[in-house]
């Protein structure tokens, strides 16, 4: 076939096809040296995302990672790579406040500062052991129990809202307020999960979604590994959150 009679592949053609390949749709560029021949080649780097509208593909493959992860790790009792050190206590950030917990346009810089966060001062402080999966407990006829937890987290009331979800009374709704709830509402819940680890003295794991209510403030659903006691969930979620917007959560547990 001759250049001039090759069809031409548009953009959405492209597209398609790697959606079709499951290959990742928006790779990033990057340029490598060979430090020994200097030689430059260039290489793509799958984008990584978790949303199926950013890249099917590689939200596909993060998902199918998760169900996974999920499904080798919820019913484990020995702790995963022990002696490794996991990016989670490499991460780890004790008693420092973040002072900027996102990362740049260039996913690289994380600025912290070491200020003690403010809003862990009131909860009480066990030591964390360095264990991810949760207890055992023993019958008195020798059966063994490893039980988890069932979590979930909801912003408080805004006002009355009809089964539509629209507030009843509109001129007493706080519609700010449920609004930068929702804006806050990610860093709240990493605050949470902060908070918890300190309070129930393991690295709790979880898997967890996040959706949004009738009345469309976001809630949290989390399936913890291992058993915290109720109250301490409780007083976690109740924490003060000042940096926050200084809003409570609460919880619901099973
Ligand atoms: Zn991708």
């Amino acid at each position: 076939m001759s250049v001039a009679t090759m069809p031409r592949i548009t953009p959405e053609m492209a597209r398609e096809l790697a959606v079709e390949q499951k290959v990742c749709i928006r790779p990033l560029l990057r340029r490598v040296l060979d430090q020994q021949t200097g030689q430059e080649t260039r290489v793509a780097l799958p984008c990584g995302s978790t949303r199926e509208s950013v890249c099917p593909s590689c939200a596909d493959k993060a998902r199918r990672l998760r169900i996974q992860q999920c499904a080798e790790g919820w019913h484990r009792d020995i702790e995963p790579d022990a002696g490794q050190p996991t990016r989670e206590s490499m991460d780890d950030d004790d008693d420092l406040e973040s002072a900027d917990d996102d990362l740049d346009d260039s996913g690289a810089r994380r600025v912290r500062s070491t200020r003690r966060r403010q809003d862990a001062a009131d909860l009480p402080r066990v030591p964390v052991e360095d264990r991810t999966v949760g207890r055992v407990f023993e019958t008195p006829d020798g059966r063994r129990y490893r039980p988890s937890m069932f979590v979930t987290i909801t912003l408080p009331s805004y006002g009355k809202v009809k089964p539509n979800g629209a507030p009843v009374d509109p001129s007493t709704y706080d519609y700010r307020r449920a609004a930068l709830d929702a804006l806050h509402f990610p860093k709240l819940v990493d605050r949470f999960w902060q908070n918890l680890r300190r309070c129930a003295g393991f690295k709790v794991q979880y898997f967890a979604a996040v959706e949004p209510q009738k009345r469309l403030a976001p809630h949290l659903h989390a399936a913890i590994r291992g058993a915290i006691p109720r109250e301490t969930i409780r007083q976690v979620a109740r924490g003060p959150t000042r940096r926050c917007g200084g809003r409570n959560l609460t919880t619901r547990s099973t």
